[in-house]
């Protein structure tokens, strides 16, 4: 075809000098890397024995390790919105809650630009299975295998590509049960993508998404000797008073031993006992309980980093590895999310990417969930896409920390339910201002002196010049997401849910 028209390689050469960079850099990326992206629901870091800590000695995870001590760890991996389905949004279209339209638990807007979509585009095939739990019908998959909302643990059903609903939703589909606990069955779904589904002439962006270590905490049933005997390390503020800071701790039904939700009070286990005995049990058998499903977690994660050993992917494969928000796990006497505390706005990451990593090292740069899909695409070698607000960190993973890296980020949560009061707040490496709008209470924390947030400096006479910096950064993130404070989350854009082409 070229020989046709002889001026045509001409042309192409000057269109080749006149192309952004992308382009050139894409060809110096040799061979296009496939990506395996594992999430896994509420695992959180303080359960990650990679980032230490008091969980560390007790249930270890060697094999999610073994990604940070191949690649990197990100200390500083922040949500922006701590709750499942607002997550898992924000990471799939690489924008806030506010942008992509998902404040709480609504099904996401189909026609937006979205990562699977993005990289179809990019020449990826495109998979995912186990938790899905965006409701609607997935876009720009080529194939998919999901739990119908939460699922179940045990014995799952999945809903398939093809076997969707007309109507939009994964709910409605054709479901189809498994034999085995969910995250068994799940790392089968996986290695048969690996070994039979995806066309081996095409690079893949391959999701895997376990359902543990979510409510209510169902683990297969040979872990039922793990911890058995052992006493879970409490965390030193278990049994935190709330003195000094606002309202919303107070009120939140999120708490160990709450009857809301009916999770943490073991009402039977624990009648014989009263008061802080009685919630420091709660916590004992909570802990086993979310321990024993990060330890199935675990080694099924280990039964597919082997695989990619085995049939040599891995040298050409970055691995992720993430939970879609950070958890509590007795600290501040709660469980659950939702909070702009430390340990539910931190998401455990680690990633893996043979010859652009250095093994074994660690990244204190500030990354989000919505930095996710603009790094992949970045990775791949595909353009930004307009839309999306997040930033790519390929240049962390590199071990160079730009310049004008950000140094504060914003956050934001939605009243759902658990009486959790909606908040917004920013932070930064020292600090944490946190605003709950709907009551009008402020917290302020100094992060380096107070990391476990015991003590809301807000009303500080010396702390008034920080309390009012933060209030401007506070507002400068707001106008440059385009986030209104007015906006509390009461009009999802749900948009075009029907499954279409891309
Ligand atoms: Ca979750």
């Amino acid at each position: 075809m070229f020989r046709r028209r002889s001026f045509l390689p001409a042309i192409c050469g000057v269109l080749m000098l006149s192309l952004p960079n992308p382009v050139w850099s894409n060809q110096k990326r040799e061979p296009t890397p496939n990506f395996l992206f594992i999430m896994s629901d509420d695992h959180t870091s303080q359960a990650v024995s990679a980032y230490g800590g008091r969980l560390a000695r007790v249930c270890p995870t060697p094999n999610i390790d073994r990604i940070a001590r191949e690649g990197m760890l990100f200390r500083n991996c922040f949500v922006t919105n701590s709750i499942c389905t607002p997550s898992r949004s924000a990471i799939m279209t690489g924008k806030y809650s506010h942008m992509n339209g998902v404040y709480k638990f609504t099904a996401m807007d189909q026609s937006q630009p979205t990562l699977p979509k993005l990289m179809r585009k990019a020449g990826y095939h495109t998979a995912l299975v186990g938790k899905y739990h965006l409701h609607s019908n997935p876009v720009g998959l080529d194939y998919w295998s999901v739990l119908p909302g939460q699922g179940r643990y045990h014995d799952p059903e999945f809903i398939e590509m093809g076997d969707q609903s007309p109507t939009g939703w994964v709910r409605d589909g054709k479901r189809t049960a498994y034999r085995g606990h969910s995250s068994d069955v799940i790392a089968g779904k996986a290695l048969d993508y690996l070994k039979n589904r995806r066309p081996k002439d095409k690079p893949f962006m391959f999701f895997c998404h376990f359902k543990a270590p979510h409510d209510t905490w169902e683990y297969a049933r040979r872990y039922g000797d793990f911890l058995e005997d052992v006493e879970i390390p409490e965390p030193p503020n278990l049994l935190d008073d709330y003195q000094g800071r606002s309202d919303a701790l107070k009120k939140t039904l999120q708490y160990i031993g709450s009857d809301w939700g009916n999770h943490t009070n073991f009402r039977r286990e624990t009648k014989h006992l009263e008061g802080q005995t009685r919630r420091k049990m709660q916590y004992q058998l909570y802990m086993k309980k979310y321990l024993r499903c990060v330890k199935g977690v675990d080694d099924n994660v280990g039964r597919i980093l082997d695989y990619l050993d085995e049939s040599g992917l891995a040298e050409n494969t970055i691995v992720m590895y993430t939970g879609d928000q950070g958890f509590f796990l007795g600290e501040h006497g709660l469980y659950d999310k939702r909070f702009m505390y430390e340990e539910a706005l931190r998401m455990p990451f680690l990633v893996r990417w043979p010859g652009r990593i250095t093994p074994g090292s660690t990244s204190e740069g500030m990354i989000l969930n919505v930095d996710f899909a603009p790094t992949i695409l970045d990775a791949a070698g595909a353009g930004p896409h307009p839309a999306i607000q997040g930033r790519s960190f390929v240049p962390l993973l590199e071990g160079k920390t730009p310049a004008d890296w950000r140094k504060s980020m914003y956050y934001r949560y939605y009243y759902s339910h658990f009486k959790t009061e909606p908040h917004f707040g920013v932070r930064t490496h020292e600090h944490k201002l946190v605003y709950f709008d709907r009551i009008d209470q402020w917290e302020l924390y100094d992060l380096k002196r107070d990391p476990l947030e015991m003590n809301n400096i807000y009303d500080d006479p010396g702390h008034k010049d920080v309390v009012k910096k933060l209030q401007r950064e506070l507002g400068r993130l707001q106008n440059e997401l385009g986030d209104d404070p007015g906006d509390v989350g009461n009009n999802p854009r749900l948009g075009d849910l029907a499954p279409k082409a891309p």
